[in-house]
């Protein structure tokens, strides 16, 4: 680990780069090269963000792992090969750690290093960064790249501190080996992460009990392991498919069908979507006709598809019907991807709790307790999801100008401009935080990092010192935003994409659902209209 970055007393960074997830690396690498004072803070042991701390068993990519990970520079596509179509945790982290290297970053990362303050200077036109320990770095611009899920969240149910068993949450897994053999194991949570996580729990432990608040709309992940020859085609094909992912709304290889699904017969529908149901990875959300997400018909017509294959892949009938959503339609909530999930509850050692039955009262010493009884538990493995977008946000205490707290400007949900300023926080820019980012996420932030990356160049090949923004250009964005969720069925969903996962948080749009190519658009026609929206002094 480098030494003071955090307590230099020497002259300010050009720019400080919060998360060494991704977006932070990709960041990092990018302010270097062109040539900036750069270093990078990151609060845990390693580099990866996501990849580093959601290590739990089955944590896998959805994303294809070539469209996922980085296609500049060139040098990391030709010197890294991916094992399989959707890799899982451990090679993505390998993969993070090979960028690490390869790019030199870690002279300029310094890891076991909290971020809990940041304080602007107007009269020096600095960020004063404080850490967890203590000691302060000072930045001319600070650049967060937080992620958009690493603030865990747990359920708003007393005693979780009495538990006497081990428990986990996905987002925080330990680096030890959890044993689950010979134990009586609980899941909470279904989403992406539970779903993810139950087969291999299911494998060892002597019972599972999985605890569904609400059920999701599951599609199989059809992985594959790409062969010396496939990984070729990959290479050798590497421009067309970034072209696909930058020009692809969700900045993946999918693209949706632009005909309505409705033309078709019910014959023919099915064909359909029977080719998706073995497609890999996303095929059945990103590559289905666009009507799906919009027509409550079109989509009636896939659930019904959907819930006949859970119906068919679960033996008991009336554990079937308390796996199929009845609260949204497929897309209107990320869906999961699952290896052998449905399955699971065909054996005689799991069973499935749903809380809509019997709602969770407490955590004890032993277990849990429903209204309906107690579950007796060796281990509770919380796969309860995030703060999503801005709940990493409030393990900072970010000030603005007058002292102004980050968190006050965001009470009604968050404000931000091309979702990379907020008003009266000059020189402080967002990668990949709220309304900026849906779908792949590095083929977003990559895009905001080289925006920043030249801004920062223009500002300082101009003798410019400060770039703020305002709330008639927030609120222009605002609309902007909500222009894209505006009308379709994920509108009115209860998902982490408006924060109504966690109890009690105010509902807002955190996502960007205008597609890549026209957030694109949106930040590189303002740069080219001399900053239109900034201000830049
Ligand atoms: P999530 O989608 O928010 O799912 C959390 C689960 O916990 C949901 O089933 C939720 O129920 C349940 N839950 C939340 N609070 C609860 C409570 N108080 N009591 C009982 N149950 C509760 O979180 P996630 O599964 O970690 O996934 C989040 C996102 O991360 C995904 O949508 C995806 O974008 C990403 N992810 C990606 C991958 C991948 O690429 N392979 C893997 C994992 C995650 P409700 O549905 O009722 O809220």
């Amino acid at each position: 680990m480098p030494d003071n970055i955090a307590t230099s007393t020497d002259e300010p960074l050009d720019a400080l780069v919060v998360g060494a997830g991704i977006s932070g690396l990709y960041q990092l690498y990018a302010l270097r090269t062109a040539g900036l004072k750069v270093r990078l803070l990151e609060a845990g042991s390693g580099v990866g963000g996501t990849w580093f701390w959601n290590r739990y068993p089955g944590a896998r990519f959805d994303s294809e792992s070539y469209t996922y990970a980085y296609f500049f520079p060139r040098e990391l596509v030709n010197e890294w090969t991916w094992s399989e179509e959707f890799a899982g945790q451990p090679e993505t982290e390998r993969y993070l750690n090979f960028v690490a290297d390869r790019l030199d970053l870690r002279r300029d990362i310094q890891l076991e290093t909290r971020v809990t303050g940041a304080r602007w200077s107007e009269a020096e036109r600095l960020w004063t960064v404080t850490t967890e320990h203590g000691a302060t770095v000072r930045t001319r611009f600070l650049i967060t790249a937080l992620g958009i899920l690493s603030k865990p969240a747990f359920p708003n149910v007393p005693g979780r501190e009495d538990f006497k068993g081990e428990w986990y949450h996905t987002g925080l897994w330990p680096h030890t080996n959890v044993e689950f053999t010979g134990k009586r194991v609980a899941v909470i949570g279904t989403g992406s992460s539970g779903v993810q996580i139950v087969p291999f729990v299911a494998k060892d432990a002597s019972s599972l009990t999985i605890f569904q608040r609400t059920p999701n709309w599951c599609t199989p992940i059809n992985n594959f392991a790409i062969t010396p020859e496939y990984a070729q085609q990959l290479r050798d094909d590497v421009d067309k498919i970034y072209e696909l992912c930058r020009t692809s709304p969700g900045g993946s290889k999918h693209r949706p069908m632009m005909t309505s699904s409705l033309d078709l017969t019910d014959e023919q529908r099915r064909e359909h979507f029977d080719r998706l149901y073995q497609a890999p990875g996303l095929s059945m959300a990103l590559a289905n006709f666009r009507d799906i997400a919009l027509d409550r018909t079109a989509n009636a017509n896939l659930t019904a598809y959907i819930a006949e294959k859970i119906r068919a892949r679960v033996d008991d009938p009336a554990v079937a019907e308390k796996l199929i959503p009845t609260d949204h339609g497929f897309g209107q909530k990320r869906p999961p991807l699952e290896n052998g999930y449905y399955e699971v509850f065909n054996q005689p050692h799991v069973e499935l709790i749903s809380l809509a039955d019997e709602p969770m009262v407490r955590i004890t010493e032993t277990g849990i307790e429903t209204t309906k009884g107690h579950y007796e538990l060796d281990m509770i493995i919380f796969g309860t999801g995030f703060e999503a977008v801005t709940g990493s946000y409030r393990a900072i205490d970010i000030r603005g100008i007058d002292d102004r707290p980050l968190l006050d400007h965001w009470d009604n949900g968050p404000r931000t401009y091309l979702g990379l300023q907020a008003e009266g926080f000059p020189n402080l820019f967002f990668v990949g935080g709220p309304q900026s980012t849906a779908g792949n996420i590095p083929r977003f932030t990559e895009v905001q990092a080289d925006w920043v990356t030249r801004c920062i160049a223009h500002l300082t090949a101009q003798g410019h010192t400060r770039i703020g923004t305002s709330a008639a250009a927030e609120e222009e964005w605002n609309e902007h935003v909500l222009s894209g969720i505006r009308g379709t069925l994920q509108e009115t969903a209860e998902s982490w994409s408006f924060g109504s996962n966690v109890e009690g948080r105010k509902r807002a749009y955190l996502l960007y659902a205008g597609g890549l190519p026209t957030y694109r658009d949106k930040i590189t026609e303002a740069e080219s209209a001399d900053y239109k929206g900034f201000e830049l002094s």
